[in-house]
């Protein structure tokens, strides 16, 4: 199994991530990626950007030297009752704010301690589904957190309805969120049993770990994941997800999508 697309790395404009969009586009050339995204915090972290950053993400090419980047948010997802953030009216259980949408390819909702403060799996999980209603995002963000455990037959089953994949994030096996694995293959299960999607994401912070999703793949491996599931694999694929929420990305990228070997497709 390889991967061609990952849809989840910061760059400098987050201020404890060491690397620029240009960094990123020339890493995931030498590796061989054919799309990254760029997925940078939204207004409510500490070291999230001005919010003019996703806003004049436009003047960012779409294609360079043959690799793809998708201009992305990685949002937060909030507790019930706290839609407003930094004095901006949020469309939802999200902190984006409502004139970003339009500038947006891809939105993963991500729970943060710094937003959310760890609580109950009810709680969790219903935060979780009202983000997913909102229709603002397309990815749920490192659920495998075990500060934050949510129930995974009700939230694979909410994601399906809403159209949200799940992302197996590579960090949460690596440095990040200790204690992930078991949550992360629990939700594989779950999101097989329901014939649903999943991503494999990076979450990088440097451009030297783009398109790192080895320990993605051992773990699905392990358990007879198929790969028809994972969207990761194939632009093709993540594209046409994408479209099916109003992204337009086949128009935008057709003559790249075209370009692209049949191998990869
Ligand atoms: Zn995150
Ligand atoms: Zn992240």
């Amino acid at each position: 199994m390889r991967t061609f697309c990952d849809t989840h790395a910061h760059t400098i404009a987050s201020t404890h991530a060491y690397s620029t969009v240009h960094d990123y586009f020339t890493a995931a050339r030498s590796k061989g990626l054919q799309l990254f995204s760029i997925t940078d915090h939204a207004p409510a972290m500490p070291d999230a950007p001005h919010y003019w950053h996703f806003g004049n993400m436009k003047i960012i090419p779409r294609v360079m030297n043959g690799v793809a980047m998708l201009r992305g948010i990685e949002a937060n997802i909030l507790p019930e009752g706290k839609h407003e953030v930094q004095g901006h009216r949020n469309l939802s259980a999200l902190d984006i704010p409502a004139n970003l949408v339009p500038f947006l390819d891809i939105t993963v909702a991500s729970f943060h301690e710094p937003v959310f403060t760890p609580s109950s799996v009810k709680t969790h999980t219903r935060a979780a589904i009202a983000a997913f209603e909102s229709g603002l995002c397309q990815i749920f963000g490192h659920p495998g957190n075990p500060h934050y455990p949510v129930e995974p037959e009700e939230i694979v089953r909410a994601a399906k309805d809403n159209n949200v994949a799940i992302e197996i994030n590579n960090s949460s096996f690596t440095h990040s969120r200790i204690g992930s694995e078991a949550y992360c293959l629990k939700l594989l299960d779950t999101v097989d049993k329901h014939d649903w999607k999943v991503v494999f994401a990076s979450d990088a912070h440097i451009a030297w770990d783009v398109g790192e999703h080895q320990a993605c793949i051992a773990k699905a491996r392990s358990i007879d994941f198929p790969e028809q599931r994972i969207l990761s694999t194939s632009p093709h694929k993540l594209v046409a997800f994408l479209d099916e929420h109003g992204k337009q990305l086949s128009k935008k990228l057709a003559d790249w999508l075209e370009s692209l070997p049949t191998m990869a497709s």
